[in-house]
């Protein structure tokens, strides 16, 4: 489609940021409208495999404007003993990097190169509120904070407004489902611990935790996963480390000393979006990112995914002539690999959370495999480019 085609993306998170950048590159103008009257640091870590990275490195993020750090291997590790199970290979065949990083530098390094690109414009404090279909595309209401309502029509509208999406809403869409878990976000100080745990995941019954430097180092987040009656409705703030210790009392020393050292844990309930919400079937609409697939952390490719989306969206306008012929190469492109993510995802909850006896032989099978075999379960994740425009 022609550069003069209208682009309008809904939801200025990681995935409608991406995508913003990617159109403009591709010498669209886009307009973002954001529910938001500021965006603020939200969320605390992020892994970004290879397959996001090499995405960002074309629109010209690179690893220092995003103060990750680098990591070659996942270390899975033993709940109970801390005993090291296997060393993961993350790092992809040509050498793209896996970072750790704070979801908030993600942010702002995606709003800085918004911000520096003439052919974006970011509006916030408008939310998305209706949506109707004419041959002059589609019309979106928009409701300020003073109750003011504003109309845009746009040929190809983006829909990246997260989990529980109200353009998703609108198209009549499945609702996202209360997944069963919760995770506790929680961050720690470097003078706080004694050394960078680089990443490090414990296994164990019902529950897993992950941590990792972000910050460039200065800070370490550690996320618990586990069922949601974790999370006891109205718990107050100090009661809460002393319930997350005692869920973990048997677990490696090194892990609850990372949770007493932490500061105040926040609950996060987890809702997924299955099946995909993507292709709406809906002329001129793409969802993407949160609002077509949230899946559970498991797999540590939500943001991947939506950075992923974000460009192939912007792909799939360049090479059709018409909003129906976009809508059918971004499913070309992206269901396949969506749904095998999410399977992937799925087998993780199981194998993470597995119980003591059908852990010890996940263990065993673990440190019998070579690397090179563990790393080959991945390299379709995160070896996966972009495609070329
Ligand atoms: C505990 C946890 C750990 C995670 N770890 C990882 C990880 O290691 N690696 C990874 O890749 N992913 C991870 N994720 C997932 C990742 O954070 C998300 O998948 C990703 O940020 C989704 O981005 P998004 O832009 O689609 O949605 P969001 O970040 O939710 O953005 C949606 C935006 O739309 C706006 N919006 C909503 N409704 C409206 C409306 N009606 N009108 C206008 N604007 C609207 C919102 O304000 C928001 O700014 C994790 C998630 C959790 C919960």
């Amino acid at each position: 489609m022609p550069p003069s085609t209208s682009i309008l993306v809904v939801g200025a998170g990681i995935a409608g940021l991406t995508a913003a950048l990617s159109f403009a590159q591709a010498g669209f103008a886009v307009d973002i409208v954001e529910r938001s009257e500021r965006l603020e640091a939200v969320g605390a870590g992020l892994q970004l495999s290879p397959n996001a990275l090499r995405v960002l490195a074309r629109l010209g993020l690179d690893r220092e404007r995003l103060n990750g750090v680098a990591a070659t291997t996942v270390t899975l590790r033993s709940g109970r003993s801390g005993r090291t199970i296997a060393e993961i290979p993350v790092v992809s065949a040509d050498g793209t990097a896996y970072l750790s990083l704070y979801r908030a530098d993600l942010q702002s390094a995606l709003l800085a190169a918004v911000a520096a690109d003439p052919l974006i414009t970011l509006t916030l404090g408008e939310r998305c509120t209706a949506l109707a279909q004419s041959a002059d595309g589609t019309t979106l209401s928009f409701t300020r904070t003073d109750g003011s309502v504003a109309e845009r029509t746009a040929t190809i509208v983006i829909a990246a407004d997260g989990v529980h999406s109200a353009l998703c809403a609108a198209l009549g869409l499945p609702a996202a489902v209360p997944s069963g878990d919760v995770a506790w976000r929680m961050t720690i100080d470097a003078a706080a611990q004694a050394s960078s745990p680089g990443i490090q995941a414990w296994l164990g019954p019902r529950r897993h935790a992950v941590a990792y430097p972000v910050q460039a180092g200065r800070t370490t987040n550690l996320v618990l996963i586990g069922p949601d009656s974790d999370a006891a409705a109205g718990m107050a703030e100090s009661a809460t480390k002393t319930a997350l210790m005692q869920r973990f009392r048997r677990w490696d020393p090194r892990l609850r000393g990372l949770i007493e050292a932490a500061g105040p844990a926040t609950p996060w309930p987890l809702s997924t979006v299955d099946p995909d919400r993507s292709a709406p079937g809906m002329d001129g609409v793409i969802v993407i990112g949160d609002a077509a697939h949230a899946m559970l952390p498991y797999a540590a490719q939500g943001a991947a995914m939506a950075i992923e989306d974000g460009w192939t969206a912007a792909w799939a306008v360049t090479r059709a002539s018409t909003p129906q012929e976009a809508a059918r190469h971004y499913a070309d492109v992206r269901t396949a690999r969506l749904k095998r993510v999410r399977q992937r995802v799925a087998f993780h909850r199981r194998v993470y959370h597995l119980p003591a006896l059908p852990a010890a032989a996940r263990d065993l099978t673990l440190r019998l495999r070579s690397a090179e075999s563990v790393a080959r379960d991945l390299g379709w994740l995160y070896d996966w480019t972009p495609p070329e425009r």
